[in-house]
């Protein structure tokens, strides 16, 4: 069994959720009425944010090696 949310796989404290972030995402949405709402998965780890400051624009690439 996976989590409705970011499709990892599920933990026993929290199913059908893999945490309790999810579970919170999950009830956010019905709160809002946008459980509907498809396309809306959310990468772990990842939460959405506004545009980086406009300094952190002109930086090397993130994934260049050190
Ligand atoms: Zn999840």
């Amino acid at each position: 069994m996976t989590c409705p949310i970011c499709g990892k796989t599920t933990d026993a404290d929290y199913r059908p959720f893999c945490s309790r972030r999810c579970a919170d995402i999950d009830l956010g949405r019905w709160l809002t009425g946008s459980y509907v709402i498809p396309g809306e998965a959310l990468e772990e780890d990842e939460p959405a944010r506004p545009d980086p400051p406009a300094d952190e624009a002109g930086e090397a690439p993130r994934r260049k090696p050190h």
